[in-house]
């Protein structure tokens, strides 16, 4: 069954099956990925001590490399455009022999932007053909069509929950011409990659669940696309004043961020949720801490848009009438606060 489920997992994103592996999550795929490869290169003596990042990176990449920048490697961040879009002129310049890894996103969990890893795996390999490039692709398989080139994209992982199948599970794949040490020891399961017996059920559910997401991609896609269209029309025929964040033509339809204009984004997540409707004022992940987001900062977006932010994500199982809802929720919330904003002048 666990083969069946490898197999499926790799005909489904057309790679050798031979390099997929599984794991508990997203976050435990991208420390195997990255210690691994680490590890590797301090046993052999390599001298690459440089790590590029992208400046969106979720925080299982991110803090994965902070740990290494405080003990001795050079951590760079990739810059981005106010659109999200990664500077491949930086990426041009630092790549060098000296560089080990390189982890861009294919999509992003906050703003949506979408990167094309193909032609950034491209780049590195034509400055450093033994670069380790890692893509996190979370946000992107089984929701944005797009082929992952395996002679460019050394690595890359994704996890179970974000595409309708179970939470605790993930998976990875690493092209063998790589050499990764293992960073839990054990009976060896998983090629040694990742000890500890296998969550089998997990495994077979997160490989049908992509396998049906990839076979309605294209529609999935069209409708959460018609969704979003619709939510940013009933904005304007409602007069609510916002601001999308990243434009439509950068950024995957599943993820939807807008700025109020002049209205908090901790009070506006705060009167939703009273009324059932879940929005992120940034990624959850850091909702628990006090934090400014890295991914704002790395936009550069203005003060007022940064504290208006919201972000909203479809699924598939939304409907046409719970977009209505939020709308009119949404319309209801501000002219309460702005009725009550004026009355306290009035005083
Ligand atoms: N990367 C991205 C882009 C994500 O959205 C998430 C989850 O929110 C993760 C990584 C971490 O996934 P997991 O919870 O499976 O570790």
């Amino acid at each position: 069954m666990l083969e069946k489920a490898r197999n499926k997992i790799a005909v489904n994103l057309q790679c050798p099956s031979q390099g997929i592996y599984f794991s508990s999550s997203a976050t435990e795929a991208a420390n195997i990925l990255i210690h691994g490869r680490l590890s590797y290169l301090k046993t052999i003596g390599s001298k690459k001590n440089k790590i590029l990042i992208s400046s969106l990176e979720h925080s299982c990449v991110y803090n994965t490399t902070q740990y290494y920048k405080k003990n001795g490697y050079e951590v760079l961040n990739i810059p981005c455009d106010r659109n999200g879009i990664i500077d491949l002129n930086f990426l041009r310049k630092y790549v060098s022999t000296d560089t080990a890894i390189v982890c861009v996103m294919g999509v992003n969990n906050e703003i949506g932007t979408i990167q094309d890893i193909n032609n950034i795996g491209q780049i590195i390999k034509e400055n450093s053909p033994d670069c380790f490039f890692i893509c996190d692709v979370v946000q992107q398989i089984g929701k944005i069509p797009y082929k992952i080139d395996c002679q460019y994209v050394d690595s890359f992982f994704f996890s179970g929950h974000k595409i309708g199948g179970p939470k605790g599970i993930g998976a990875f794949y690493v092209n063998d011409n790589f050499r990764l040490l293992p960073k839990y020891f054990g009976g060896g399961h998983e090629k040694n990659y990742r000890s500890g017996t296998v969550n089998v059920e997990g495994a077979c559910l997160l490989s049908g669940a992509l396998e049906l997401a990839q076979l309605n991609i294209k529609e999935n896609l069209s409708f959460i696309d018609s969704l979003n269209k619709s939510l940013l029309k009933l904005l304007v025929k409602n007069n609510i004043r916002f601001k999308k964040i990243i434009p439509n033509k950068y950024s995957s339809p599943y993820i939807c961020s807008i700025a109020i204009e002049q209205i908090s984004s901790k009070y506006l997540q705060k009167r939703l949720s009273e009324k059932d409707v879940c929005v992120a004022r940034h990624s959850a992940c850091l909702n628990r801490t006090k934090k400014q987001s890295r991914i704002i900062n790395a936009i550069k977006l203005d003060k007022d848009s940064a504290e208006s932010m919201i972000r909203l994500s479809y699924s598939i199982e939304n409907t046409v009438d719970e977009i209505h809802d939020f709308v009119n929720i949404l319309s209801q919330i501000i002219s309460e606060k702005t009725s009550r904003n004026g009355s306290k002048k009035q005083h």
